[in-house]
């Protein structure tokens, strides 16, 4: 009686089987629209057969909206019963199927009249994959297409609440009211968890209340802007360590620098630099290397504090800028307990090594006012830091500032000195510790400055190594000695001369050249000049090192190690080197008075090896009776002369000569 009544509307009205797509039940009308014989014929109808996946997926989506709750949706569809379009107007709800499942009740009305325009865009908003949705001003929901409904987390959600921070979203609707339309990405709560969207946000009037109401149109745009976060994140970060790099830097430290004003704190810039890392990168390896470097900065972010800024400068060097607490006990407590933790031996590559540490660093605000002279004053106070052997964290001073204005104009002057010849040999006589006659001479190189007077090579070599200003001077250097040979040899002193020539000339090609064109020029003797350089040249620091001393040495030049014992270097190493003879550092003459055990050791290797000996430094006639007694026939120090200028050199020859011949 009741499904007579149904036949009679002029309403289409159908149950669906969302699990079996089928038909249930339906009214007279139903089988009208879809031209169906019977009711049984309709039932038998499979329409899974060629259904969508989106149609589909949009059947299940509203199954589950019913099972979550009493809704009612309304939506414009077209129907093909045997090809034909039919347009309805449906509006849909839930019912319970008496075995529990949720079943699709379906009210059709048909829209004769729609006009195609409408109807595309009921068929858009219907599929599209844009979330529609409208809200009322205290965001409540009042309307969500498909697309909408899949994504959110509860059809009744007001709109903050959807945000994964509500909280920065309050007064959302005030603005859009203000700007009329808002358009902002931010991290939304779906139901496939948090996502990021885009939305844009525009003031409507609800359609049937005709009140305000705010249309949001949202997509998903959390690939974009996962990558664009990634490349963000990998421009402004090292790889290698994951902290910060220097085009991030300038940003965190403006940030720290206006907090530690806001809160009335001192702020410390400290840069950190790792001492021998060269070492182990070069004997280890580039991978313990990088391995090392990423254990310093996990070291260093365990040690920093939450809002400190760590980044890697690149290479082996470290910034940290740490905001100090308040009643934090000595100024440089942070920087102290930094060299306390790396004073441990760490494991790196199965072998225990120490990583040494040098730390310079400036107070924020009184050692600078600014992020460049922070920076500025604090690598001054490294640079005194990484030179000093004992003192390993070195805060800046104005000293500091002084000794690199002078260190600069040195610099300038150096390019006068050479063009305007105001450098000069000094000779030092090595001499024999039996007969203390002069068998040998060192040049050594000073610069008679014109307000400075004489500076030494300690003042200014190092200067001119960092400028490449060496490469002339060396050339200079080993020109004169060439000419003083040939002098010798013309007045019949059988005296060797010997010169230094620094790490940075062997990689210098034009150095070879000129040594092997000296003979040629000068007329001098290569197998009576020797060449001295440090044992840094063995250590491996220089490119082809060897092969370069190699061709020194086949041109005649004598290579001789200076300084010997005062870098790693041993003497199993040197036989590797086309060695003459070492010099024996003059900090072993010390050793002498309390038995000389190492030079003993040295100068029984280098009889091994067949190098010929000269000890340094000797002040004493106790160590130069022991270096008689021991076997080392030759010395060089202050006890037989200091380095003395060439006429004095040459006249201390002649006497020589002329006792000689009494
Ligand atoms: P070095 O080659 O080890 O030269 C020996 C230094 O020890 C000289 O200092 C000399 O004056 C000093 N000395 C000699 N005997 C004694 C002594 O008994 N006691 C003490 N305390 N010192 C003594 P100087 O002339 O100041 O040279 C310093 C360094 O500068 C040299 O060390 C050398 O490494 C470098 N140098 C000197 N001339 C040249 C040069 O023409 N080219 C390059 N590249 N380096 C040079
Ligand atoms: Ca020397
Ligand atoms: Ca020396």
């Amino acid at each position: 009686m009741l499904l007579d009544l149904y036949d009679r509307l002029d309403a289409a009205v159908w149950i669906f089987d969302f699990d079996y797509k089928r038909y249930i039940w339906a009214n007279r009308k139903t089988l009208e629209i879809t031209d169906a014989d019977s009711l049984e014929e309709l039932q038998s109808r499979d329409l899974s057969a060629d259904m969508s996946p989106a149609v589909e997926q949009r059947l299940r989506q509203y199954q589950q909206d019913f099972c979550n709750g009493d809704v009612t949706f309304s939506e414009i569809w077209t129907l093909y019963p045997k090809g034909k379009p039919k347009v309805l107007q449906i509006s849909m709800s839930g019912v319970r199927l008496a075995d529990g499942r949720m079943a699709l009740l379906c009210e059709g009305r048909e829209q004769e009249e729609q006009e195609p325009e409408a109807l595309r865009s009921a068929e858009a908003l219907l599929h599209t994959t844009v979330m529609i949705s409208q809200f009322t001003r205290d965001g409540k929901p009042l309307y969500r297409n498909t697309a909408s409904r899949a994504a959110c987390i509860g059809l009744d959600t007001p709109f903050v609440e959807q945000f994964v921070h509500p909280e920065d979203y309050q007064g959302i609707f005030d603005r859009v009211d203000d700007e009329r339309t808002l358009k902002f990405v931010a991290q939304v709560k779906t139901n496939a968890g948090p996502r990021w969207h885009e939305l844009t946000v525009r003031a409507c009037h609800d359609a049937t209340s005709g009140e305000l109401a705010y249309l949001v149109n949202e997509t998903d745009v959390t690939e974009l802007h996962e990558t664009k976060e990634r490349a963000k994140y990998l421009a402004s970060h090292d790889t290698l360590t994951g902290l910060s790099n220097r085009t991030y830097l300038q940003e965190r430290l403006t940030q720290i620098l206006e907090t530690a004003n806001e809160i009335n704190r001192k702020a410390t810039l400290y840069l950190l630099d790792l001492d021998d890392f060269k070492l182990v990168n070069d004997s280890l390896g580039h991978a313990a290397g990088d391995a090392l470097l990423q254990q310093v900065a996990e070291e260093l972010k365990a040690l920093a504090g939450r809002q400190d800024v760590i980044a890697r400068l690149g290479g082996d060097e470290f910034l940290i800028c740490h905001l100090e607490k308040s009643g934090e006990e000595s100024c440089d407590w942070f920087g102290q307990s930094l060299l306390k933790a790396f004073a441990t031996p760490r494991v790196i590559e199965g072998k225990q090594r120490s990583v040494g540490l040098s730390i310079g660093y400036a107070h924020y605000p009184d050692d600078g006012q600014d992020i460049d002279q922070l920076m500025r004053h604090a690598d001054l106070a490294l640079y005194q830091a990484k030179s000093d052997a004992k003192n390993k964290c070195v805060r800046f001073s104005e000293r500091m500032r002084r000794l690199r204005d002078e260190h600069r104009a040195l610099k300038k002057d150096l390019d006068r000195a050479l063009r305007e010849n105001e450098f000069v040999l000094f000779y030092q006589p090595i001499a024999c510790t039996r007969t203390d006659r002069v068998v040998a001479g060192e040049a050594l190189l000073r610069w008679q400055h014109p307000e400075r007077g004489l500076i030494g090579p300690d003042d200014f070599i190092h200067i001119a190594e960092d400028t490449g200003l060496i490469n002339n001077i060396g050339a200079w250097v080993a020109e004169q000695v060439a000419r003083l040979q040939m002098r010798l040899h013309n007045l019949k002193y059988a005296v060797p001369l010997a010169l230094n020539v620094s790490p940075k000339q062997l990689s210098d090609s034009s150095f070879v050249t000129l040594m092997q064109s000296l003979p040629f020029e000068t007329g001098c003797t290569p197998g009576r000049i020797s060449l001295e350089i440090t044992e840094s040249v063995i250590l491996g620091d220089i490119p082809n090192a060897r092969e370069t001393l190699a061709t020194l040495k086949k041109s005649g030049y004598r290579i001789v190690i200076d300084d010997f014992g005062t870098g790693y270097s041993n003497l199993a190493y040197l036989h590797n080197y086309p060695i003459d003879g070492i010099k024996i550092d003059r900090m072993f003459m010390e050793d002498v008075a309390s038995g000389g055990e190492i030079v003993k050791l040295i100068l029984s290797l280098a009889s091994a090896l067949g190098a010929g000996v000269v000890a340094e430094g000797v002040e004493t006639i106790e160590q130069r009776s022991w270096l008689s007694q021991n076997g080392c026939h030759r010395y060089q120090g202050y006890l037989y002369s200091k380095p003395v200028p060439e006429d004095r050199f040459l006249s201390m020859l002649e006497t020589q000569n002329q006792i000689a011949s009494m």
